[in-house]
């Protein structure tokens, strides 16, 4: 088979999938049979389903269109990925690690040196996350722990979503990582340390900052997203780490791991402007809640939403930044055939806001009365077009 990774390793992975879980994580099955499952197919349009999985042979096979396969074949076609990105997906969800000498094809030493730089990234994160969640517990009185609790942030909501602080430090990160047996260059690779150009010094990226854990789809940390408590923040309010193989933001959304379950229970997913409007609405109950990173909502992230649910509430500001928002979120979720709410806010709020005025009863009122978002474009064309 190749692409750096022995026949062993792919057995293992594969059978450690279930493709009746797999598939399941993207489209609703029905039992139909002692083995079997039906659902409607995530590769053709249809009302009847006609896309069957056979838990037994652990294969797919839709009668309407004739795509099929094993959980690889499935992943490559659902994700739009080769095989070998495919593989590392999964190995990544199964919790298999590849290893580094199980390449026997033609050029296994590139495979086997970007999996395995891949795999450390992953580690570098995961090791930093429980750094930065050590360093919050630890300094009960440091500006980071004294934010959380002005927010209102219990720590059993802390540690749900991995919030943590990094020391008020300059080099304090890059110590430990080098103390941990990672190299200079795999810290910066990871935003976790940043080279000073003028200088070449190496100085810890989020410096003092409350960082928010980001995940990717499997719930393994890729990244954080870290906000500043200064009053003039040198770097601004909040910043990101940079993208690297692990981290592309236009790929993630916050909390996803976290919401995924409700969101197919309910057909729906709230996607709100930020951390803690997402951890707001948990909290209030609508564990369906994400956000995107960073930037605007993107055509991936739209992707992303539609294979858990088809009903999208928009949760965003009321000014004219949110309005835009709101347009650029239509434009991309209208052609996947989503269903598109808009959550207003009494009194121009934020969800934050909201839940912490108003509790859980405050919160779920406005998801009720979230209105189509034809209705919010029409209710703004007097003020754009001076009627
Ligand atoms: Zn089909």
């Amino acid at each position: 088979m190749g692409f750096g990774v022995s026949k062993d390793v792919i057995e293992e992975i594969r059978s450690r999938c279930d493709i009746v879980d797999l598939i399941g994580s993207f489209v609703p099955l029905k039992r139909s049979g002692t083995n079997t499952y039906k659902g409607l197919c995530p590769f053709h349009q249809e009302k009847t389903p006609s896309f069957h999985v056979d838990a037994s042979r652990q294969m797919y096979h839709c009668f309407g269109c004739g795509k099929g396969g094993d959980v690889f074949r499935f992943y490559m076609d659902k994700e739009n990925v080769g095989f070998s990105d495919a593989l590392h997906m999964l190995a990544s969800r199964v919790g298999v690690v590849i290893p580094e000498n199980s390449g026997e094809n033609s050029d296994p030493a590139e495979g086997r040196r970007r999996a395995d730089a891949r795999e450390r990234l992953y580690r570098v994160n995961e090791d930093f996350c429980c750094f930065f969640e050590r360093t919050l517990l630890g300094n009960p009185d440091s500006p980071p722990t004294q934010y959380l609790i002005k927010r209102g942030i219990p720590r059993d909501v802390a540690e749900k979503f991995r919030i943590g602080a990094a020391p008020d430090a300059w080099t304090a990160c890059l110590e430990y990582g080098l103390s941990l047996g990672y190299t200079e260059e795999e810290l910066v690779a990871s935003g976790i340390v940043r080279r000073k150009e003028e200088t070449g010094r190496l100085f810890d990226h989020f410096k003092g900052r409350l960082t928010f854990a980001i995940t990717n789809e499997q719930g393994r940390v890729v990244g954080f997203s870290a906000r500043s408590l200064e009053a003039k923040p040198p770097a601004g309010k909040y910043i990101n780490t940079p993208e690297s193989p692990v981290f592309k933001k236009g790929n993630l959304l916050y909390a996803l791991p976290l919401a995924r379950k409700m969101m197919v229970e309910k057909n729906m997913a709230i996607l709100c402007e930020g951390q803690l409007d997402t951890i707001a609405f948990h909290r209030a109950g609508f564990e369906c809640a994400v956000a995107p990173q960073g930037t605007g909502f993107t055509e991936g992230q739209a992707r992303i939403l539609k294979r858990y649910a088809n009903r999208i509430f928009l949760a965003f500001d009321a000014d004219s930044a949110g309005q835009k928002a709101i347009l650029r979120a239509v434009e991309l979720l209208l052609p996947l055939s989503m269903e598109i709410k808009v959550i207003r806010i009494p009194g121009g709020k934020d969800p934050d806001e909201l839940f912490r005025n108003g509790g859980p009863d405050a919160v779920a009122a406005a998801v009720d009365d979230a209105i189509p978002w034809l209705d919010v474009l029409v209710a703004s064309l007097p003020e754009r077009y001076d009627m």
